[in-house]
């Protein structure tokens, strides 16, 4: 929903901060998925994740999420899916060129950035390209393992 994803960007700090919450719990129980075959968990996972992050961001469950790093606002929901900052069409007024009726999600990134405090921003790290064999899997599970993989190194 439209409306839910702006109010999202206005309210990134509290979204950032329960994110983190919830990477900490998943990698606290990540142990346990591995027990039970993190196969097993991806589904169940998304069961829960689709329709949060549907509701809130409007996620289109590219299974990478950048929410973190672009004030909360999903890059996905742009119609060029460009994931490193706006095209050269933004409109004078922070509409999209393409789809006048909606604000360019990398306005609404840079807005969501500054509602965070400054060591929290980090829309300038460069993304990584798509890796589209991701899609529609639980982006909440992947940035787990990749916690516990750092943890563990
Ligand atoms: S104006 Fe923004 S949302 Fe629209 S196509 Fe360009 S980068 Fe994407």
């Amino acid at each position: 929903m439209y409306a839910m994803r702006r109010w999202s960007a206005r309210h990134s700090s509290i979204l950032k901060t329960l994110y983190h919450q919830l990477e900490n719990l998943l990698v606290k129980l990540y142990p346990r998925f591995e027990k039970i075959g993190i196969q097993k968990i991806e589904k169940p996972l998304m069961f829960i994740e689709k329709p949060t992050k549907s509701f809130f961001f409007d996620s289109q469950s590219c299974g990478q999420c950048t929410l973190g790093s672009t004030g909360m606002s999903c890059p996905m929901n742009c119609p060029k899916t460009i994931r490193n900052g706006p095209c050269g069409g933004v409109r004078a007024n922070g509409k999209c060129e393409v789809k006048p009726e909606m604000d360019c999600v990398w306005v609404v990134a840079w807005e969501g950035t500054q509602h965070l405090k400054p060591e929290e921003r980090a829309i300038q790290i460069v993304q990584p390209m798509l890796d589209w064999r991701l899609k529609g899997k639980s982006a909440w599970l992947r940035a787990a393992e990749q916690k516990v993989r750092e943890l563990r190194s």
